[in-house]
């Protein structure tokens, strides 16, 4: 569906569902609860699923002919992982765009240098990173998020995939556009390499977007997520795949 038709839908529903509500709670409470509980589910549902599209375009992968995937990292840079992340790309020939949050590239200006001289390419994964509550921030917290996050190239990813209502104005004002993934390898949950890797190929396919990350277990566990990439590119090169960066042009929604 169309995602301004949608949105309309949706503030449109959501409207008349409070309507409802006050009209006729004191008649039939069942049936105006319903209704409002209705109306607040299809706010929460494309808040809160990633590629969801009703509140506005998510890319999702990109159009290729070859066995070509989009590798994005995010959550870095980070002074521990960063490093073996650039020498483990290198060694796989792999390029990847980093979804850097904005605070850690102002405490880790080398690393995010070091990111852009290998080739790679930096984006925008907010300025603190609010995982909680994204999904609830007001318009100016969103902007302010958007605005403070990195900006060379005109992609933003949004902490866990949330976005609320206001998140896709605010990035239509910008240029940016809304990056989601094909596949994640939910590697900051897993313990194991191996089945991250397995879960990322089982997922590839000509132009997906596959999602791992750096900077999570530094202290407890910092080969995992090195362990992770590793496994992953070796996975991906046994099956022919080449991790590519699309061009913004090659992007599509669902
Ligand atoms: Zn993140």
């Amino acid at each position: 569906m169309n995602p301004d038709l949608s949105r309309r839908l949706i503030l449109g529903f959501a409207l008349f569902a409070a309507v409802f509500f006050f009209t006729l709670v004191a008649f039939h409470p069942l049936l105006a609860l319903g209704v409002l509980f209705l109306s607040h589910l299809l706010i929460l549902f494309p808040t809160l699923v990633a590629n969801c599209q009703w509140w506005g375009p998510v890319v999702t992968h990109f159009e290729t002919d070859e066995r070509e995937v989009w590798l994005t990292i995010d959550d870095g840079p980070d002074p521990v992982h960063t490093p073996r992340f650039l020498e483990i790309l290198q060694r796989f020939e792999a390029k990847a765009t980093f979804f850097v949050i904005g605070q850690r590239a102002a405490k880790f200006p080398q690393e995010l240098e070091a990111i852009r001289e290998a080739g790679h390419e930096i984006a925008n994964h907010t300025a603190t990173h609010p995982s909680a509550t994204f999904w609830c921030l007001p318009p100016g917290r969103v902007a302010s998020e958007i605005d403070r996050g990195a900006r060379p190239t005109p992609y933003f990813r949004s902490p866990a995939g949330l976005k609320n209502f206001f998140v896709h104005p605010a990035l239509a004002r910008r240029g940016l556009r809304l990056i989601g993934w094909t596949v994640r390898g939910l590697d900051t949950v897993s313990q194991n390499a191996d089945a991250v890797a397995a879960r990322v190929l089982r997922g590839a396919k000509p132009g997906a977007i596959l999602l791992l990350h750096e900077g999570h277990r530094t202290a407890s566990d910092p080969d995992f997520h090195p362990r992770c990439l590793e496994r992953t590119l070796a996975a991906l090169t046994r099956a022919n795949y080449r991790c590519v960066l699309p061009g913004a042009g090659a992007l599509k929604c669902r």
